[in-house]
């Protein structure tokens, strides 16, 4: 099974995937399969590296969305895909979704356009499970503001609030229009409740 996490910065994605994981090692660490995009395999990740570096603010914005698809497609075809066929869980931190929201809303390239080209990368591949961290942007940039190493900072962290504002209408009218995919969780709640939400949605997919 391919499961995925989506949600808008601060949201808590990473640091719920990294409680999840270590809860999981324990119980099924050879069946499980982590990634996150973009990057997830050498060479998505330089990808990642060329699309976030500070240096390239300067991005065209659709070369942009191109490069993402780029990364998606190789990290299904090298690691994804593979696992899957391997019978394991695949647990991806990002996915088509990031790219609709990101570069299709917060771009302003539009949702359809987006999901169009990336038909051509991805092949209609879409995760089983999709868990959507939903927060008010202005709840997500406080958490960074506070908690983000300098280390971390990146290109996107000079966007606009009125782009995260974008990204968030866009994630919340996927979670609508796909409500067998997406399952949303309400990230405003303490980490324990969020991690205790997820584990609830993951556990249908745990026992497989
Ligand atoms: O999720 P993560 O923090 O690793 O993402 C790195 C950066 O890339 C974030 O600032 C995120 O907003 C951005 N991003 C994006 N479009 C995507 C995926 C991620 O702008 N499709
Ligand atoms: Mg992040």
């Amino acid at each position: 099974k391919f499961i995925t996490f989506e949600g808008t910065d601060g949201a808590g994605k990473t640091t719920i995937l990294n409680m999840v994981l270590d809860y999981l090692k324990e119980e099924m660490s050879d069946k499980l399969v982590t990634s996150r995009e973009p990057g997830g395999n050498p060479i998505a990740e330089s990808i990642r590296e060329v699309i976030l570096d500070r240096k390239n603010v300067d991005m065209d914005k659709r070369t942009e969305a191109l490069l993402y698809a780029a990364a998606r497609r190789q990290n299904i075809e090298q690691t994804v895909k593979p696992a899957i066929a391997d019978n394991k869980l695949v647990i991806c931190d990002r996915y088509l979704d990031s790219s609709i929201a990101y570069q299709g809303g917060g771009r302003e390239i539009g949702e359809d356009a987006i999901n169009q080209m990336n038909q051509f990368a991805t092949e209609g591949f879409l995760p089983d499970l999709t868990i959507y961290f939903n927060l008010p942007v202005e709840e997500g940039l406080k958490r960074i503001a506070k908690n983000r190493a300098e280390e971390e900072v990146d290109r996107l962290d000079v966007e606009t609030i009125d782009f995260h504002n974008r990204v968030h209408a866009a994630y919340q009218r996927l979670a609508k229009a796909n409500p067998k995919r997406i399952k949303s969780v309400d990230a405003t709640q303490s980490i324990d409740d969020v991690y205790q939400n997820v584990l609830e949605i993951l556990q249908p997919y745990l026992n497989e």
